[in-house]
């Protein structure tokens, strides 16, 4: 994947149009969220964000991009991203990343969230929420001055805390007038290392923590990243403007979290 090397600021009417997308593609894991259960195809979910994602007047971005055949990223259990929705049923036990980009008004929008499929084990539990907490602490980092390699620290150091593999493969990146620009945002690196972070800035920052190994393999399918040791990965993406003191999360887990029953 090719980011670019310009790192665009944006104007306050872009972000706005970020935002929106950002708000939409938020709510659309939340439609999805609800529908997750045992016996449901991951096919079925990814139709359910389409004619969601088109009822408001925006186009599902990932659909056809770099030819992915669908919607919806869908990865379960030890696939890290770029699962293929398919007749698969999801089962009591799994846990599901999905992942999901809109474009509307000539911006993009991309965020993931893993979701458990009713009663999932404690190290899934685990897993899942030190995943989610490796987001924010890379978050709390993405703030004007910093560099890239602050967020990228604070992923990793939180993740290996708990003997987790942090994938190197795949990162984060720069979100505008197209899906995937630069900078470049590693979930590994070091403190102080990278590009200079400034306000107006747009970007996705997207841990994918494996329960075992960091290691990964493609599958033939030319898609779906699969763990090396076949244990559990779970992935969480928001969107975030750099600010100057905070981080702006322009993407939200708040619509997803009201209908959950944790
Ligand atoms: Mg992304
Ligand atoms: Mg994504």
């Amino acid at each position: 994947m090719f980011f670019g090397k310009m790192i665009a600021l944006r104007t306050n009417e872009e972000i706005a149009l970020l935002k929106e997308n950002a708000l939409l593609v938020s709510k659309t894991l939340a439609e999805v969220g609800k529908r997750i259960q045992p016996g449901i195809t991951t096919l079925e979910l990814d139709k359910l964000a389409e004619t969601f994602i088109r009822d408001h007047g925006a186009e599902p971005a990932f659909l056809g991009y770099e030819g992915f055949p669908n919607s919806l990223c869908i990865s379960v259990n030890d696939v890290v991203v770029h699962g293929i929705p398919s007749a698969y049923r999801l089962q009591e036990g799994d846990i599901v990343a999905i992942d999901c980009g809109t474009r509307y008004k000539g911006y993009y929008g991309d965020s993931a969230y893993t979701f458990a499929v009713g009663k999932i084990s404690r190290e899934a539990e685990t897993l899942l929420s030190v995943t989610k907490d490796s987001l924010y602490k890379g978050i709390a980092q993405a703030i004007a001055g910093n560099r890239v390699g602050d967020i990228s620290a604070a992923v990793q150091s939180h993740a290996e805390q708990f003997g987790y593999g942090v994938v190197r493969e795949m990162v984060g990146h720069g979100i505008g007038r197209k899906m995937h620009e630069a900078p470049e945002v590693p979930n590994f690196g070091k403190r102080g290392r990278g590009k200079q972070l400034k306000e107006g800035m747009v970007i996705c920052i997207e841990p994918m923590i494996n329960e075992g190994t960091k290691k990964v393999y493609l599958d033939k399918d030319g898609w779906t990243l699969h763990t090396e040791d076949n244990k559990l990965s779970a992935h969480f993406e928001l969107m975030v403007c750099i600010r100057k003191g905070h981080p702006e999360v322009l993407s939200t887990f708040e619509y997803i979290e009201k209908e959950l029953r944790y």
